[in-house]
């Protein structure tokens, strides 16, 4: 009766993912490395205009960002989360990219803008996490 529920698998391939992990941590630049153990702008904003949380439920990461908007400008960013280290210093490098850009100019970033800040190669299994930062930016400037 259950038998479908084991064909699932689940298990084994959140543990091939940890094994990547460790393998490609050894090919993260140091800029990435230094984001993600001192990540900048990680804190919580309590006078925010948007607070908004996407997770990535493929790798458990997940991001809360707030954003402070005067006159159509976002004057302050910041973000609570946890993660895997593309994740983390993803959002930590986006962040300080975000501080000071109109919200037309932000709405305007891409994929590419997070490619170019990781600068790293990233695995096909590490996009949704190198892009959970677009991401939630993206449905932050939606509400
Ligand atoms: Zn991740």
């Amino acid at each position: 009766m259950n038998r479908s529920s084991e064909v699932g698998n689940v298990g084994p391939s959140i543990n091939d993912v940890s094994q990547i992990d460790e393998i490609d941590m050894q090919m993260y630049q140091e800029n990435v490395v230094d984001h993600y153990k001192n990540p900048h702008n990680k804190w919580e904003m309590s006078d925010f205009t948007i607070k908004h949380k996407e997770t990535n439920p493929l790798c458990g990461d997940e991001i809360t960002m707030f954003l402070k908007i005067v006159d159509g400008k976002i004057v302050d960013v910041s973000f609570v989360g946890d993660g895997c280290a593309i994740s983390q210093a993803s959002i930590s490098m986006f962040s300080d990219k975000l501080k000071g850009m109109s919200v037309d100019d932000a709405r305007a970033l891409g994929e590419k803008d997070i490619f170019d800040l990781l600068n790293i190669p990233i695995s096909h299994t590490r996009i949704k996490c190198a892009m959970l930062s677009l991401k939630v930016l993206k449905k932050s400037l939606d509400e």
